[in-house]
């Protein structure tokens, strides 16, 4: 089978090492505009059970991955000067460049062709060269764009702000800090993901971020003044920007996922919100569902078909959850008034996908001071 692939991020390249592991005889070519070192961001994270789902489907690179790896248990809700912990949460932290090398390196070691500073542009060129073309180009997807009559995308610019900062202090666990100011709240999401560093992403309201003059600042004047917000949690560190810029997070969905030989995946299908940390994490596991649906079939349609059979009411059902945890930062400035261990508390069940239950689970101790609360 020949495989033509726009895009190498862990969407694209998860999907060609996985299709190339099965068989030797596909050619595959992957197409990324970017060098082999270039990237943004920062880390990213994965839960206790994608990393199991990594391991079933390639245990070279499972192993190379979980050697960087930061792993912790707690998310720690920072409101008021007050730390609360809630354990029983495995994630693990790596940088993103990092997860992209070691899947660049098994892809070029298991044979397939990736072509790098390669931008494309003329995308039907490409697809009636090969019998499927993986559009793994990312969230601001030109496939979707060129097919947008096929593929019938529904794009929604949420109206907050955030920015992906990193820092050398360290937060050992999943962060989220609340601080306020004049101008409003702001929301940090932080953890570590390497020996030395940690991701920073700050969020706020459009109004938060109007008044703060965000507008009319340069990059450093960004830095400093979020450094300022932060200063108590930095602990003296500076923040460390990537070319880091203020975005309104896209909301992606398609109507329709592939037509003829062309198929979406990754970002340029869906997003979930950050909040819930799974954007990764879903490209990856598109790629397993994708590779074996084309397994389990007899030709390309039929593949395609089973993909978005199996795979959409699983998006569907964590677009749904990350909606509403996006939708609770949208309004943290409504929970300001509520005391840590409550903030705490609508924070680990805002997704509706946590009950009291799971975190009596993971967490009584954290359970029954919530539980007492009212006492104090
Ligand atoms: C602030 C923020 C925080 C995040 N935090 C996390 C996190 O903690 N955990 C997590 O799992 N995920 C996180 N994510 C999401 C994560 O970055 C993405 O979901 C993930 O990278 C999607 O993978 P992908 O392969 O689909 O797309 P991408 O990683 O975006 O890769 C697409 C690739 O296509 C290339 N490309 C695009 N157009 C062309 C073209 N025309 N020709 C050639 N190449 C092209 C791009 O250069 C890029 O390398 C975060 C995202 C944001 C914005």
């Amino acid at each position: 089978m020949k495989i033509n692939v726009i895009g190498g991020g862990p969407a694209g390249l998860y999907f060609a090492i996985l299709m190339k592991k099965a068989n030797p005889a596909h050619q595959i070519r992957i197409y990324e505009r970017n060098g082999p070192d270039d990237t943004f961001g920062w880390g990213v994270v994965f839960s206790g059970k994608t990393l199991a789902n990594l391991r079933a489907a390639d245990d070279v690179s499972h192993a190379e991955i979980t050697k960087q790896f930061e792993a912790w248990d707690n998310v720690d809700v920072v409101h008021r000067e007050e730390k609360i912990s809630i354990h029983g949460n495995s994630f693990s932290g790596i940088a993103r460049l990092k997860l992209l090398k070691i899947l660049q390196r098994r892809a070029e070691q298991l044979g397939v062709e990736v072509n790098f500073h390669a931008e494309i542009h003329d995308v039907e060129a490409l697809r009636n060269d090969c019998d499927l073309l993986l559009a793994a180009d990312g969230v601001n997807s030109m496939v979707r764009l060129r097919y947008a009559g096929q593929f019938q995308p529904e794009l929604d610019s949420r109206a907050n702000r955030y920015i992906w900062y990193g820092t050398h202090q360290l937060f050992h666990g999943l962060t989220l800090t609340f601080r306020e100011n004049s101008a409003g709240v702001f929301a940090a999401h932080s953890y570590k993901f390497s020996p030395t560093t940690s991701t920073f992403i700050v969020e706020c309201d459009p109004q938060t971020w109007t008044r703060s003059g965000f507008e009319q600042m340069s990059s450093e004047e960004t830095l400093d003044y979020v450094g300022d917000v932060f200063a108590q949690d930095l602990n003296g560190h500076k923040l460390l920007s990537n070319n880091s810029k203020w975005i309104n997070f896209l909301l992606v969905k398609n109507r329709r996922w592939f037509f003829e030989n062309v198929v979406l995946i990754g970002d340029a299908l869906h997003t979930a919100h950050f909040s819930i940390g799974s954007g990764t994490k879903l490209a990856i596991e598109d790629a397993i569902a994708l590779a074996e649906s084309v397994q389990q079939t007899a030709s390309v349609s039929e593949a395609l078909t089973h993909f978005e059979k199996t795979r959409r009411p699983v998006i569907e059902d964590y677009q749904a959850a990350a909606f509403e945890s996006m939708r609770w930062f949208e309004n943290a400035g409504q929970y300001m008034h509520l005391s840590p261990i409550e903030l705490a508390y609508v924070l680990m069940t805002r997704s509706g996908r946590v009950s009291n239950e799971d975190l009596k689970r993971r967490d009584s101790e954290f359970i029954r001071r919530y539980d007492r609360r009212d006492s104090f």
